[in-house]
């Protein structure tokens, strides 16, 4: 077989069609089910205590801080009532001693340290005039509720949470490790050290990337529409919609366990899907031998099986290995040294030996992006980039086109399977039921607006970048009958920003509302 023809098989091998489509969604619907009805299912559908979604005429200044692997972010977001906002940030990075202190004690006391410091620099007005009211006004807490920040905490580590703002670090990932962290309360943690320095914040919101993503496209998202779904295609994957209280029916087990009071006032909840492990036992997702070497080679095999096939830390792998194999193919020439002599045209590759090629994630998902976007002649933009980024001299016109077969099969695929989860959402929710026409006040605060359109909230390097990766799931969204030409119209996919910042700025907003209704103050 010519290379041609190989790529074609390979790039084959990554189809996904429309049966497969609608399998999956029927499947991605029953693990929804699942996980909203017990722990420890499959689609962990864990809920985030996050009651409501802005619609944009939010107003106030809140903060966020954002602890993630590298760097602690500060930001203060002015929110100015018309789906739009002013931010003020501040970045450090974390000192690698703190990351394994001997108490976390240490490490929170330096993040409440970086908020005073952001305070004084930005909000220098506001911080001095706390001070001084706090010196002459004695309340109980030694300020009044109107003069306190609330801010909402970004932290990307696995966490239990019980409550909008309490939740216990199961574990550190990332080159973090302070043992007697484990366990606790992280807001408790950052409070009593923002308390130490009497700064006039309140931690109000415990916050995951994708409700924060959701939550600030529902308030920049044109019109005066909640947003149903928050979904992220970066580094990983995984979506935030709001489903119905009732429907969470494990929501009444946990509450025993832990006592924590519930806001039913809304009838709804934020429901953090963690759908990266969506059908781990693989009865429905695509597998070929690049998939399967990709898992078994990985640190956690069988784990994330969706996120193995869907988002940026996956495909450029993927496509590695594809690539490999067809440089071991005997019969298929790619990137064969054409100077060589005749007879060893096969055995001799352009290829230096330190290429990313050669090295288990060495080759970006970038270069998908780039790669599928190339429409330049002889796909001269491909073959530069092996050249520069992957040390292959000389790649012809044909191995830049077998490449490029394959790397947008593999894109392809992925935008197929987001469009099941997204699509899968839609329809549990039953978010096109009621046609734009006789769509009813009641609906705007369901996720659908005035013009029955359904918004749904992305962000990541991914869906940001690859070329066509909303057209792909258009596509297979017209593949769905629940969804069709006429439902596929009615979605709406906007790119939100910010979500660590304005998102968690919101869910503060959104936790304060709550503690002043009980409180009998007004929201
Ligand atoms: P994070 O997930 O850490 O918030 P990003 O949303 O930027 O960060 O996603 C980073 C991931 O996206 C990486 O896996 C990277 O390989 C991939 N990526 C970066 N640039 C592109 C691009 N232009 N096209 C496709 N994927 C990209
Ligand atoms: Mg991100």
């Amino acid at each position: 077989m010519g290379l041609a023809d190989e790529a074609k098989r390979v790039a084959a091998e990554f189809e996904y069609s429309a049966e497969d489509v609608n399998k999956g969604v029927k499947e991605f619907i029953r693990e929804m089910d699942e996980g909203l009805g017990k722990t420890g299912a499959m689609l962990s559908q864990i809920p985030t205590y996050v009651t409501a979604v802005p619609n944009g005429t939010e107003k106030g200044l809140y903060m966020a801080v954002d602890l993630g692997g590298t760097n602690f972010r500060v930001c203060s977001i002015q929110l100015h009532g018309n789906s739009t906002f002013s931010l003020t940030q501040s970045k450090v990075a974390i000192p690698r001693a703190l990351m394994s202190a001997k108490t976390s004690k240490e490490l929170f006391s330096f993040l409440a340290k970086q908020i005073e410091n952001f305070l004084k620099t930005h909000h220098g007005e506001h911080y001095h005039s706390h001070i001084r009211r706090r010196l002459t006004n004695s309340t109980e807490r030694g300020f009044r509720d109107e003069e306190i920040f609330s801010l909402g905490f970004t932290f990307s580590f696995p966490v239990n949470q019980i409550g909008i703002n309490k939740g216990t670090l199961i574990r550190w990932t990332k080159g973090f490790d302070i043992h007697d962290a484990i366990g606790k309360d992280v807001c408790e943690m950052l409070q009593q050290e923002i308390d130490a320095l009497h700064l006039p914040v309140r931690v109000a919101a415990l916050v995951n990337d994708t409700v924060g993503t959701l939550m600030a496209r529902s308030y920049s998202s044109p019109g005066k529409t909640g947003t149903l779904l928050g979904a992220i295609f970066g580094t990983g994957t995984n979506g935030a919609y709001v489903e119905k209280l009732e429907k969470v029916t494990k929501l009444k087990q946990i509450q025993e366990e832990t006592g924590e009071e519930i806001d039913e006032s809304t009838g709804e909840m934020i429901i953090n899907t963690e759908w990266g492990s969506f059908d781990n036992d693989l009865s429905v997702l695509p597998n070929t031998p690049y998939d399967d070497d990709l898992d078994k080679e990985s640190v956690n095999p069988g784990i994330q099986m969706f996120e193995k096939r869907v988002s940026g830390m996956f495909l450029g792998e993927l496509l590695r290995r594809a690539i490999l194999f067809l440089l071991k193919k005997h019969d298929c020439p790619l990137f064969a040294d054409r100077d060589s002599s005749e007879n060893d045209v096969h055995s001799t590759t352009n290829i230096a030996d330190d290429s990313g090629i050669y090295k288990q994630w060495g080759l970006d998902t970038s270069f998908l992006s780039i790669t599928h976007g190339d429409r330049s002649p002889g796909l001269r933009i491909t073959r530069q980039t092996l050249d520069k980024e992957y040390g292959v001299t000389a790649a012809s016109a044909e191995d830049a086109e077998a490449v490029q077969m394959i790397a947008s099969a593999i894109g392809k695929r992925a935008a197929r399977l987001s469009a099941v989860a997204i699509a899968a959402i839609v329809i549990a929710t039953n978010k096109l039921e009621s046609p734009a026409d006789v769509a009813t006040d009641n609906d705007a605060a369901l996720g659908v607006n005035e013009d029955g359109i359904v918004d749904i909230g992305v962000d990541g390097s991914l869906v940001e970048f690859y070329p066509d990766f909303e057209d792909y799931i258009r596509e297979a969204f017209r593949q769905i009958p629940q969804i069709g030409e006429r439902g596929e119209k009615r979605i709406r996919i906007g790119i939100a920003k910010d979500g660590s910042g304005v998102g968690a700025a919101l869910i503060a907003l959104v936790a304060d509302k709550v503690v002043k209704s009980d409180t009998g103050k007004e929201a």
